[in-house]
């Protein structure tokens, strides 16, 4: 994620039950801390509990398949750093890959004529190169609002938020604006559905993320848009095709610490 991520709920909605913010900083914090404050949390409580020694990093799980007869996952895994390949079996498989990490991207006519920088938020990683610039986010969700606005903080000199469906509507300051959807682009200017058009230096792409699960075959794999309750999931957790196999954290997500946790138990 980006260099100036803030987390966009409140730490007190975010709290682990069993280990406090107070307990990992020993005094009082801000309510909306930046990413590096959240990761120390998360990693001190990590650190408190000893699970890090059950975790396997730097590998990746490849391929997971189901045995209908053993009633037994194989998992084929590889070790980044040594390179080397191996399977091992699983009585039980709890997906926690995440789902935002591959991007949506539409398409839009005439996208490719476009001269200037074209990126994912996926790959935003700060704006300080969008500084004097004329940018333009397609999307209306927090992605859009998030870097939009760093983006205008950080000198921009303009920022437009293009939406599908409907404007977020807040009291945006002068130089921000939004407009409905690009029908097409023509060089570096787009134009609009109702009828305007802009020129613009770069566009960011803040059309949300899918659901990807190249590790898993498509009869075990999620498939759902980003909302609150994806179909085919048992109590938003049990996979309906295998009960063996579990989904943490495959919702839309608000407070997600305490979510995830509710899950997990
Ligand atoms: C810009 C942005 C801002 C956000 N802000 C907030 C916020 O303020 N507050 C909030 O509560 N939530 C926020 N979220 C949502 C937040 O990202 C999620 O709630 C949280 O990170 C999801 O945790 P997760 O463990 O499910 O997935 P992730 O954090 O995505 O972790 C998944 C892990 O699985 C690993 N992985 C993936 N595939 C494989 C594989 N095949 N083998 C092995 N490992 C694999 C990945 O490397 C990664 O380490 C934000 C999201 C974005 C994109």
């Amino acid at each position: 994620m980006y260099r100036h991520l803030w987390s966009n709920g409140p730490k007190e909605a975010l709290e682990f039950a069993e280990y406090t913010f107070d307990e990992h900083f020993g005094r009082p914090i801000s309510s909306y801390p930046p990413r590096a404050v959240l990761w120390d949390y998360i990693n001190g409580r990590a650190e408190k509990s000893g699970v890090k020694q059950f975790v396997r990093f730097s590998t990746i799980v490849r391929w997971v398949d189901f045995d209908e007869s053993s009633q037994k996952f194989t998992l084929t895994v590889e070790d980044l750093k040594s390179g080397t390949t191996e399977t091992s079996e699983f009585d039980q498989v709890i997906v926690g890959s995440g789902h935002f990490s591959f991007p949506n991207v539409p398409d839009f006519e005439g996208i490719e004529t476009f001269p200037g920088q074209l990126l994912h938020a996926h790959d935003f990683r700060g704006a300080e190169g969008l500084a004097d610039k004329d940018v333009l986010l397609i999307g209306a969700s927090y992605s859009a609002e998030d870097i939009g606005v760093q983006t205008f903080k950080m000198g921009a000199r303009s920022v437009t938020m293009s939406y599908r469906s409907a404007p977020m509507g807040f009291d945006w300051p002068e130089g921000m604006e939004e407009l409905p959807l690009v029908e097409r682009f023509e060089g570096s200017t787009a134009h609009f559905s109702n009828g305007e058009s802009r020129r613009f230096d770069a566009v960011v792409l803040c059309t949300g993320y899918l659901h990807h699960y190249p590790f898993l075959p498509s009869h075990l794999a999620l498939s759902s848009p980003n909302n609150l309750y994806p179909d085919t999931l048992y109590r938003g957790v049990v996979s309906e095709a295998n009960n063996k196999l579990f989904y943490l954290g495959s919702q839309d997500q608000w407070f997600t610490f305490n979510m995830f946790d509710a899950q997990a138990w």
